[in-house]
């Protein structure tokens, strides 16, 4: 097949005013650390409404370092969805805490509320309340934050959003990053995310304090900011300090330029990506296979599209996933439940622990969508879906039509 028949799941769009703006920093003074990185930060925060932005070197170091601005440590608990990538659980064990799941939601494939307070009312009992709750933004799709929030008031949990999926993404009429439901929420950039820096990430937040832990965190935990320093002998001239043990985190000049420029477009990448998915749910409508459903309160911004198949789809997900790919549409699974994974595993975690995951991770294949999927392309995954599965029998009432 040739490469320009394969179809990925997911991929980026690079226009040449994105590669203009990563020329025009490699000429610039700056490769790291001047100042086009805060004015990514600024941009976006200021898109999702929120107060600060703090740029990484991806989403899973922003996620590392704002669960160690809320503190979490050995001895803590930090809860996440099981469908989700492998980073929303492994930011709590890098912090020396111990990770737990909470079930989805079997429509919007998010945690859900209900499992979280039956999984909630369990562990008071047992004293062993998470200290961090990681809700995520599955394909896009807004969590229940509302619910999940005022949970966490009732039980004293922080709250960070992996929206990895979702910048674009509207919550009852507000764009998800405003950290209106949460501590903070962290954006992924990776290429097959909805805008890319190639690797990058962000964390926002509405609390300065936290900003302020999570920039020093990720450059090596050392200020030069002279209130964040400790005591110096009055003769001392050199003004910065390692106050905390931190990483190197950084997002370069070079992925911010990229990021600033991709951000112009992120409403038509969005509008583009829904355009598809409505195209899908139309086309696929008379397929026996399940279309992802919307809540009313979500305007997704459609990183995944997951079809899920039953037993009178015609195919096994199996059998459809390796058609699908040997036709060169490169679909995926997303995502095996986390606990399944072996490392997960090895800490004690069985297949089945949460029935719902499961029930996805057994039915759902992600089809492609990405901005600048052609519309031939789109046709040819319906048609060879269409071609694939049985078509759907309508189940007429009783007494109903003649
Ligand atoms: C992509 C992704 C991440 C990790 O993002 P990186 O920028 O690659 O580190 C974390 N969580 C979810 C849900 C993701 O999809």
């Amino acid at each position: 097949m040739s490469q320009a028949n394969i179809i990925p799941y997911g991929r980026q769009s690079i226009s040449d005013a994105d590669i203009q703006a990563v020329v025009d920093v490699l000429r610039s003074d700056f490769l790291t650390q001047g100042p086009v990185v805060p004015t990514f930060e600024q941009a976006v925060a200021s898109y999702c409404h929120a107060r600060h932005g703090v740029a990484a070197s991806n989403a899973t170091a922003a996620l590392h370092i704002a669960c160690l601005a809320l503190e979490l440590g050995p001895g803590d608990w930090l809860w996440t969805s099981p469908i989700t990538f492998v980073a929303s659980a492994n930011c709590g064990v890098y912090c020396g805490a111990q990770v737990d799941f909470v079930d989805i939601d079997p429509h919007t494939f998010n945690m859900s509320p209900v499992a979280l307070e039956k999984k909630l009312i369990a562990a008071k009992l047992q004293g062993k309340l998470p200290k961090v709750v990681v809700p995520v933004q599955m394909c896009g799709q807004p969590c229940d934050m509302a619910a999940i929030y005022a949970l966490s008031i009732k039980y004293g949990f922080k709250i960070i959003e992996d929206a990895s999926h979702a910048i674009g993404a509207k919550y009852k009429g507000e764009p998800v990053g405003n950290c209106k439901y949460s501590d903070i929420t962290v954006f992924s950039f990776h290429p097959v995310k909805i805008i890319t820096t190639a690797e990058g990430g962000m964390a926002l937040t509405n609390q300065a304090a936290l900003a302020q832990k999570m920039n020093l965190l990720r450059s090596h935990g050392i200020s030069s900011t002279s209130t964040d320093l400790e005591p110096r002998p009055a003769d001392e001239i050199w003004n910065y300090q390692q106050i905390d043990l931190g990483f190197n985190y950084r997002m370069t000049e070079l992925q911010a330029a990229l990021g600033l420029s991709q951000l112009q477009k992120l409403d038509q990448f969005v509008a583009t990506r829904k355009a598809i998915a409505s195209y899908y749910d139309h086309a696929l409508s008379g397929v026996d296979i399940q279309t992802p459903w919307q809540h009313p309160d979500a305007l997704s911004s459609f990183h995944l599209y997951p079809i899920q198949v039953s037993a009178t789809s015609g195919i096994s997900q199996q059998a459809l996933y390796q058609a699908l790919t040997h036709a060169g549409v490169l679909v995926n699974l997303h995502y095996i439940p986390v606990y399944r994974q072996p490392y997960y595993a090895r800490l004690g975690f069985k297949p089945g622990y949460c029935p719902h995951a499961e029930d996805y991770f057994k039915s759902s294949i992600s089809i492609p969508v990405y901005a600048s999927m052609t519309e031939a392309q789109q046709r040819r995954v319906i048609e060879l879906i269409q071609s694939l599965c049985h078509v759907k029998v309508v189940k007429r009432a009783v007494g109903a039509g003649s």
